[in-house]
C-alpha cells in the first residue's frame, strides 16, 4: 500500500531534535519570567473575522496565506500569528482591568499557506511577547530587551537589530500622500501586488520583495521621500527616547527606513532582528507597537507592543544539541530484580532503564554502554548481599556498594 507522507510545508519534530526545542522553550520561560511576563495559550483556530480585522485585509497573510474552513456555517481560520488571538483573549477576559503593564508570552504552531523553502514552512512555530497598557517608550525598550536577551540566552550572536518608526496615523497620512505622488509615474511598472497596495496601503509598497519593484523604490526621488523625517514631533521624541534607552544599555541597532513590517496594525516603533547566518530567510524576530488594535477589536483603548520569533529559524541557528543519556542501566539476569530496582531509582529522580528483552549479560552491558552513563549490575552475589556494582561507562571504573548508598552515589 502507498504510504501516507507528511504534508508539504510541514515537518515532524523528531526525538533527536527535541533537546533544541526544550532548550528554546525553557529559556523562553526563564527569560520572559524575569521580566514579569506570564504565559498564555490561545486556541489554534479562531473566527476568520478576527484575523481579517486584526491582521488587516490588505496583508499577504490575510489575502493569500490563511487556512480557512467552514464548520456549522462559521468561517474559521488556523491562526497565522498569535497577536490577534492574544488581543482577543485580553479583551474577552477583561485584562485591561489588571494593573498595567500586562505582559504576556506565548509559544506554539502557526499556519500560513506559503511557498515552502528553507526557513519557510506552512506549519511553523513562534515564540512571542505582548505588553499591554504602556504608551511610553520604556515599554518599547523593555520589549526589545526581552527579545535581545532571549536570543543571547540561546547563545545566538551575530544578529542585527533594525529599527524604524512608522509614526502615528496622522503623520503617516502626510507621508503616504507624498510617497504615492512620487511613485505614481511608475505605477504601471509595479507588480500586481504593489498596484493593489498603492491605493489600499501604500506603506506596504516598501515591503515588496520583487526585484523590479525594489529597483524602482531605489530611485533617488523616491528614496528622498523614504529617507525623509516625516514623523511628527511627538512621535519623534518617543523614538528618540527609545534610542536613548537602547544606547545607554549598549544595544546595537541600525535604523532602516524601509522597515514597515507585513502587518497593518503597527504604529510608531517597528523592529526586526536578522541573523547574518541564515541565507535569504534571515529574519528571526519581528515586532512593533500596535496602539489601535485592542480598540479595533472592540476593547478599551489600550496601547500595546510585542514581537514574534520563528522557532524553526532559531533552531537552525542553535544547531544540534545532544540528548542527555539515561543515568542508570540496570543489568541483571533477573528481570524481576531489574524492574524493581529500576522503578526504585526512577522514584528517587534518577533516569533509569533495564533490558526489557532479558538478553544475555554481555548483551545487556553492550546496550548499557550505548545509552547510559552507568551500568548498575545486579549479579547473584550482589542480590544476595544487598549490594550493586556500579560501572562508570565512560571510564570503566567499577565499584560495589550497598543498595542503600546507590542513589547517593549515582547522584
Ligand atoms: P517573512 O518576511 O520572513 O515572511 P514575516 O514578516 O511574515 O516574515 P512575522 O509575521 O513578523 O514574519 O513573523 C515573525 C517571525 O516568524 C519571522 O521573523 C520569522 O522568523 C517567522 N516566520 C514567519 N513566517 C514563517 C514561515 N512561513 N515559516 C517559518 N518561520 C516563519
Ligand atoms: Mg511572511
Amino acid at each position: 500500500m502507498a504510504i501516507i507522507k507528511v504534508q508539504k510545508g510541514t515537518k515532524d519534530i523528531l526525538p533527536a531534535e527535541m533537546p533544541v526545542w526544550h532548550f528554546m522553550e525553557e529559556k523562553a520561560n526563564e527569560v520572559f519570567t524575569k521580566y514579569g511576563a506570564k504565559e498564555i495559550r490561545t486556541p489554534i483556530f479562531e473566527a476568520t473575522e478576527l484575523f481579517a480585522r486584526g491582521v488587516g485585509d490588505t496583508t499577504d497573510i490575510v489575502n493569500k496565506e490563511m487556512y480557512t474552513f467552514e464548520k456549522s456555517e462559521r468561517s474559521l481560520t488556523l491562526r497565522p500569528e498569535n497577536t490577534a488571538g492574544v488581543v482577543r483573549a485580553f479583551i474577552e477576559n477583561g485584562m485591561h482591568r489588571l494593573s498595567a503593564p500586562v505582559k504576556l508570552w506565548y509559544k506554539g504552531p502557526m499556519f500560513r499557506y506559503e511557498r515552502p523553502q528553507a526557513g519557510r514552512q506552512r506549519q511553523f512555530h513562534q515564540v512571542g511577547v505582548e505588553v499591554f497598557g504602556i504608551k511610553q517608550a520604556t515599554a518599547d525598550a523593555e520589549v526589545i530587551l526581552m527579545a535581545v536577551n532571549y536570543l543571547k540566552a540561546l547563545g545566538l550572536n551575530d544578529l542585527s537589530v533594525e529599527l524604524n518608526s512608522l509614526g502615528c496615523p496622522e503623520c503617516r497620512e502626510v507621508f503616504k500622500t507624498k510617497l504615492k505622488e512620487v511613485i505614481k509615474p511608475y505605477l504601471n511598472e509595479l507588480c500586481p501586488d504593489c498596484q493593489a497596495r498603492y491605493e489600499k496601503n501604500p506603506l506596504r509598497l516598501l515591503d515588496c520583495k520583487v526585484e523590479e519593484c525594489k529597483e524602482i523604490y531605489a530611485k533617488p526621488e523616491i528614496q528622498a521621500i523614504i529617507q525623509s523625517d516625516f514623523i511628527c514631533e511627538e512621535c519623534a521624541s518617543h523614538f528618540n527616547e527609545l534610542q536613548g534607552y537602547l544606547n545607554a544599555l549598549n544595544i546595537n541597532y541600525s535604523i532602516n527606513k524601509l522597515l514597515v513590517r507585513g502587518l497593518d496594525y503597527y504604529n510608531r516603533t517597528v523592529f526586526e532582528i536578522k541573523s547574518n547566518n541564515l541565507g535569504s530567510q534571515n529574519a528571526v524576530c519581528g515586532g512593533g507597537r500596535y496602539d489601535s488594535l485592542v480598540r479595533n477589536l472592540g476593547g478599551e483603548d489600550t496601547p500595546a507592543i510585542g514581537f514574534a520569533m520563528g522557532m524553526e529559524r532559531l533552531a537552525a541557528l542553535i544547531g544540534n544539541k545532544k540528548d542527555k543519556k539515561t543515568v542508570a542501566f540496570v543489568v541483571s539476569n533477573s528481570p524481576l530484580e531489574a524492574i524493581k530496582l529500576t522503578e526504585e531509582l526512577r522514584a528517587k529522580g534518577i533516569t533509569a532503564e533495564f533490558d526489557l528483552t532479558n538478553k544475555k549479560f554481555v548483551k545487556q552491558l553492550e546496550k548499557a554502554s550505548k545509552v547510559a552513563e552507568f551500568a548498575v549490575i545486579l549479579g547473584e552475589d550482589e542480590i544476595a548481599a544487598g549490594k550493586a556494582t556500579v560501572k562508570n561507562l565512560a571510564t570503566s571504573e567499577q565499584k560495589t556498594i550497598a543498595r542503600n548508598d546507590l542513589v547517593e552515589y549515582l547522584k
